[in-house]
């Protein structure tokens, strides 16, 4: 099965997911809804809540960012002016509290410092350019970028996790693949499509959450019949 046949089934049996959960004017808590635009703040958060999802469960991250909605902190400006330890404190459920403190905190120095804290400076590059940007900033890897360039500055560069490693692994039957190859092999038969990649990202999430797990539940799965996995067995 191809990449673009896989997503139609995947959408048809998930539905849209609506990535990335924001936080609406007014709120604490980042919700999963349709929008036509992001706002700065937005698009603030969902950096934020690329580096905070490093290495934990989303749901932790909800926790932090809620923190730091609750204590007005969802500002560049502030986050780049405050002690580490006062972001420390605010993204502890996130894990790892002391070094994301670190790299939140870099991040928003950085945007203070070269874009005068203008986000959307920083994500209207293109995206080569913004991809090597962001993987020059301290605590910012593939995935972490990816994110960024995918949900806070909706251009398609295809995101890839343990979840789509995995996956891809089982169902195409491949074989030590590494970030690069994963991201290629999606990106490279698929049109260059924001919103299919962000959709498509978080189905892949979903279906290795369900039953792609770290111990697959292929006899209850619907791709059973299309998976390489199934078939060496
Ligand atoms: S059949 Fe098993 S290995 Fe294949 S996608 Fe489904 S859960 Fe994963």
């Amino acid at each position: 099965m191809k990449p673009q046949a896989l997503y139609k089934v995947l959408l048809s049996h998930y539905g849209k997911q609506l990535w990335w959960p924001v936080t609406e004017p007014g709120q604490t808590i980042p919700s999963y809804k349709p929008r036509k635009r992001l706002s700065g703040r937005q698009k603030l958060e969902i950096c934020i809540g690329a580096i905070l999802t490093q290495n934990t469960d989303w749901k932790n991250v909800m926790k932090a960012l809620e923190n730091l909605n609750r204590a007005g902190m969802m500002d560049c400006g502030k986050i780049a002016g405050a002690r580490q330890q006062s972001i420390a404190t605010l993204v502890k459920p996130s894990g790892y509290y002391n070094r994301k403190a670190k790299k939140v905190k870099a991040f928003c120095k950085y945007l203070q410092k070269k874009y005068n804290g203008s986000i959307s400076k920083l994500l209207s590059k293109p995206i080569e350019e913004l991809r090597s940007e962001l993987l020059s900033l301290h605590g910012i890897g593939n995935e972490t970028a990816d994110d960024i360039i995918l949900y806070a500055a909706e251009q398609p560069s295809f995101v890839v996790d343990a979840y789509t490693t995995r996956f891809v692994k089982r169902f195409f039957g491949r074989t030590a693949i590494d970030y690069v190859e994963v991201k290629g092999f999606f990106e490279q038969q698929l049109p260059k499509d924001a919103q299919l990649f962000n959709e498509f990202h978080a189905l892949l999430v979903e279906h290795g959450k369900r039953y792609c797990r770290r111990e697959p539940q292929c006899g209850e799965c619907f791709l059973a019949g299309k998976c390489e996995f199934q078939q060496r067995k």
